[in-house]
């Protein structure tokens, strides 16, 4: 591969941590804007966290996340760390119950509050992966039959793209902690495997358990842990009647931004909270 075609696939945030740099958030702002899919990233904290609390409703909202899943932001200022909220329901979550987190997951002020066991599935990804911007952990139950089989994973629908033609890689708890294992990612041990089964892709699904979404972007990830469930939907269906035809190589790289999604889902949030 010569090098024009090596840094037209390799991602800008892994150049940048292959090259030994850290990228900074206009960076990734700029190398969003290249991509022909990615969503905006807000510059500043206030921006990312407002988009954080909005994405707990949404994703709350149409049942990706339960009492249990959470999704994240990195931080704009300081690059190692990342925003969460404490442990709530994502339904509720508001301004004040957002926490900062370091680079080993452990809260900056947790404010004597209690926290969610699992954020090491958040760290140990931006720890690996500089590109991304934003983690959703969900336990969706419509991608759990295929960290369970051999049937794999793979872009079925058009707004499920980012799956790509590969299956999707699978972590299973016992390879990384043994067969006595808890079946959650309490430690950064565990976290770290599981970012490493993630690797350069999108989705990870994780054994009996649910999934991990990594994106550069708060609004991609909400729009990939929505449409991961859905592919997954689909899958299943097809695969009551037959064999489906996933997307291919061409199909899974043309696709258009999907701002328009992103501002109907907050509009819609607002509204039932304001109806309330
Ligand atoms: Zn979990």
């Amino acid at each position: 591969m010569n090098r024009r075609r090596f840094l037209s696939v390799v991602p800008a945030g892994l150049l940048a941590a292959a090259m030994g740099s850290d990228i900074t958030p206009r960076e990734a702002q700029a190398a969003a804007e290249q991509t022909p899919n990615a969503q905006p990233i807000p510059v500043t904290n206030d921006e990312r966290i407002a988009e954080l609390i909005a994405a707990n409703h949404i994703l709350a909202d149409l049942g990706v996340l339960d009492g249990f899943g959470h999704v994240s932001v990195r931080s704009a200022t300081n690059s190692k760390h990342y925003f969460m909220a404490r442990s709530v329901a994502s339904a509720a979550v508001a301004q004040a119950d957002i926490l900062e987190f370091d680079e080993d997951s452990k809260p900056v002020d947790a404010r004597s509050h209690e926290l969610y066991g699992e954020r090491f599935i958040h760290g140990e990804i931006y720890r690996l992966r500089p590109d991304v911007q934003s983690v959703v952990h969900s336990h969706t139950a419509a991608v759990l039959p295929f960290g369970l089989t051999e049937v794999p994973l793979k872009a079925l629908i058009h707004t499920a793209f980012f799956l790509g033609t590969e299956p999707a890689p699978v972590f299973d708890m016992r390879k990384a902690v043994g067969p006595e294992n808890h079946m959650l990612v309490v430690d950064t041990t565990s976290g770290a495997a599981l970012a490493r089964i993630l690797g350069d892709r999108s989705v990870v699904l994780m054994r009996g358990h649910g999934m991990a979404v990594a994106a550069p972007s708060i609004r991609d990830a909400v729009f990939r842990a929505i449409y991961t469930r859905e592919n997954a939907e689909v899958e299943m269906e097809a695969l009551k009647l037959g064999n489906p035809v996933f997307m291919s190589q061409f199909e899974v790289t043309r696709f258009d931004r999907a701002t328009r999604q992103w501002n109907e889902w907050v509009a819609e949030a607002e509204a039932r909270r304001s109806g309330r």
